[in-house]
């Protein structure tokens, strides 16, 4: 390995989690470079739903969705059978594809003077007390003073999260549709909750007219429709007739839908003491919360920028920040985990929808406990 060179802060990994940390740092007027494994942004497995939290730090940013053409969302369709409750949102969330909110972030940080580099990959780290060093292939390395992790699911070699309690026999997918005409006032301002045995769908509008269609299903499910996306499809459809109904004569905007395994839900990173200092892990590197939530990337942001002003405030004291972003996401991933294995059996499904409809207050209460909270928002926004 030949000699690299030396940087301050080093960020691996330019999704929400990351760019938002290099945002901070750039502002700061720190140096800042960010390493990130794709040339390009690209379409990724998510629901797409940016909760009121995701807006907060997106505007914080100068992220303007109107400009971007972000759909907007202000109720919850929750369907079972051929059942729909509707529920109102307590703010409106927004819809934007990942391709465009990805690109606008990493822009946003290049803009403010982080270094971007694109189309390289981490393939591994090491730390000690003094500094990480960062391997990019066989020729070539970086070594860090401080290094935030931020490569969402992928595990980078040295730096691996114990997966530990996450369940991870869930496989996400995701496609975009373009719906027929007249299905689009339909579902014009609501993201739709589908449940179907072994899993749920979501389906709502991001920017340009576009329908995101986003499911996470058990690996027993998909293995028994044959490993067959068509096929389970076709079954989900035929449990959930409303879904059939919307994408009638809809056209599938990729060849085929992006997907992805072993999705480590319910993870909570927990520091210890011998883990070096300098290494900060952000977004689904500290904490994966399930899906239905809609609250992924406000953990994303929120771990971000707490990050980057903990680094501005202690320097490399990776355990301070680990120790506050486990106390503000501890109790709304602990929640949702629960939650989310009730909805894996069918009369687990059975009883949300009925206390969902019988008891609509209830669902809302719930949905407020599962989200980043207002405190722990404030907190770190006046610190910057
Ligand atoms: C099925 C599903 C649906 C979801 N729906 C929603 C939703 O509707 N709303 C919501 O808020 N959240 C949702 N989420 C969660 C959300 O997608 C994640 O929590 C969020 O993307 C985490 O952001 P991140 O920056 O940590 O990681 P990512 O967004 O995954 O970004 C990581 C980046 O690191 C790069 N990278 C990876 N490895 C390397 C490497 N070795 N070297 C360099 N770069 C690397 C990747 O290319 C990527 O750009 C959903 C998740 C799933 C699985």
């Amino acid at each position: 390995m030949s000699r690299g060179c030396k940087e301050e802060a080093v960020v691996i990994g330019g999704g929400p989690a990351g760019a938002s940390a290099a945002c901070i740092l750039a502002d700061a007027g720190r140096p800042v470079l960010v390493i990130e494994r794709d040339a390009a942004a690209r379409d990724k497995v998510c629901g797409e739903f940016l909760s009121i939290e995701a807006q907060t730090y997106l505007a914080y940013l100068g992220i303007d969705l109107d400009s971007l053409g972000a759909s907007r969302i202000s109720c919850l369709r929750l369907v079972r059978g051929n059942r729909p409750i509707e529920v109102a949102l307590p703010f409106v969330a927004r819809g934007l594809s990942r391709r465009i909110l990805d690109e606008a972030l990493l822009q946003k940080a290049e803009c403010r003077g982080a270094r971007i580099v694109r189309g390289q990959a981490v393939t591994s780290i090491s730390a000690n007390q003094a500094q990480v060093s960062i391997a990019m292939g066989p020729n070539m390395s970086i070594a860090a003073h401080i290094v935030f992790l931020a490569t969402g699911k992928h595990d980078v070699r040295g730096g691996k999260r114990a997966s530990a309690g996450a369940m991870n026999d869930l496989i996400g997918f995701k496609l975009h549709y373009r719906l027929a005409p007249n299905k689009l006032q339909d579902l014009d301002g609501a993201v739709e909750v589908f449940l179907f045995r072994g899993g749920y769908a979501g389906l709502q509008m991001v920017e340009q007219e576009i329908a995101n269609l986003c499911l996470v299903v058990s690996r027993h499910r998909f293995e028994q429709v044959g490993k067959s996306w068509d096929n389970l499809l076709a079954r989900i459809m035929d449990e959930c007739p409303p879904l059939a109904e919307r994408l009638q004569s809809a056209r599938p905007l990729f060849e085929r839908p992006l997907s992805i395994f072993q999705i480590p839900y319910g993870f909570l990173h927990a520091p210890d003491r011998s883990e070096p200092q300098g290494l900060f892990r952000l977004g689904d590197q500290v904490g994966v919360i399930p899906s239905f939530t809609g609250e992924g990337i406000s953990i994303a942001l929120h771990s971000g920028c707490l990050a980057a002003s903990v680094f501005l405030e202690h320097g490399r004291a990776a355990s301070i920040f680990h120790h506050r972003v486990r106390s503000d996401i501890r109790h709304s991933i602990r929640l949702a985990s629960a939650l989310n294995r009730t909805a894996r059996h069918a009369a687990g499904q059975q009883a949300i929808f009925h206390l969902s409809r019988l008891w609509p207050a209830a669902m809302r209460h719930v949905t407020a406990l599962t989200r980043v909270q207002e405190s722990s928002m404030r907190n770190v926004l006046l610190a910057l």
